[in-house]
């Protein structure tokens, strides 16, 4: 049978979502909660999607759907990710993420660092794009968007050092997926938030006010087409009379 506690490397995992890897010591406490939340929330799937929200009860949220894309969707947890509005998709941001990556270790002169990035990248994205074992009908790119370690990335070798470079790439694309996706949905999102907000003030205070000038105008204007209508079809019926 196959072994699923050796699927993932719990160790590497936990100490990602803690955030003991890159934040203890040079961030500030405020950047460190905030990222340590919103890798919590995606190892539970519990970011605060329309779908979530609904559920709580929350108020101003009407439905489930996702207000970006007119698809009718469900915002879940999994729809951000693939939602249609999206500027980016997963297999894109994995494929530049490794190219972004090797230009950051070449400015920083990490020459050998850019060859072992090229003997392993290709397995990399093998890896990623394979069938996840536990998620089931998902590839284990959706692991790494939990934040969950696969072991395999540690068997593509033995050397401490390239363990470390392969997992420091994991979690460069695992931010890049934040920056290019979360961090867009989230702006998007309140600028319709406030867009609707708008509208719904724009109404209520049509329901209340008296009408000013300008609707006034409008009132009149339209009235006056009518009447103007009217007579054209009268005139109408007088010629159609005289004709026949
Ligand atoms: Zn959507």
């Amino acid at each position: 049978m196959y072994n699923h506690k050796k699927e993932f490397d719990w160790q590497t995992t936990l100490e990602f979502i803690s955030n003991r890897v890159e934040f203890s010591k040079r961030q500030s406490g405020n950047k460190d909660t905030y990222e340590r939340s919103y890798r919590i929330k995606n190892l539970l799937k519990d970011q605060p999607t329309y779908d979530t929200l609904y559920r709580r009860n929350t108020n101003k949220i009407d439905d489930n759907k996702c207000i970006r894309c007119e698809n009718k969707e469900i915002e879940d947890w999994d729809h951000i990710w693939i939602c249609e509005d999206n500027d980016f998709n997963l297999n894109e941001i994995i494929y530049e993420s490794i190219h972004k990556f090797e230009l950051q270790l070449k400015e920083s002169n990490q020459n050998d660092n850019v060859v072992t990035l090229r003997n392993y990248n290709i397995e990399f994205i093998n890896i990623l794009e394979s069938p996840s074992i536990i998620l089931r009908g998902k590839s284990r790119i959706w692991e790494l968007i939990r934040g969950i370690y696969n072991n395999k990335f540690n068997d593509l070798t033995k050397k401490k050092e390239e363990q470390n470079l392969i997992k420091k790439l994991w979690r460069f694309t695992y931010n890049e997926i934040k920056n290019r996706i979360w961090i867009p949905r989230c702006d998007e999102v309140k600028r319709l938030e406030e867009k609707a907000d708008i509208k719904k003030i724009d109404l209520r205070k049509r329901k209340n006010d008296p009408p000013n000038d300008l609707d006034r105008n409008n009132i009149i204007d339209s009235n006056e087409r009518k009447i103007n209508k009217k007579r054209k079809t009268t005139k109408n019926i007088e010629k159609d009379r005289k004709n026949s």
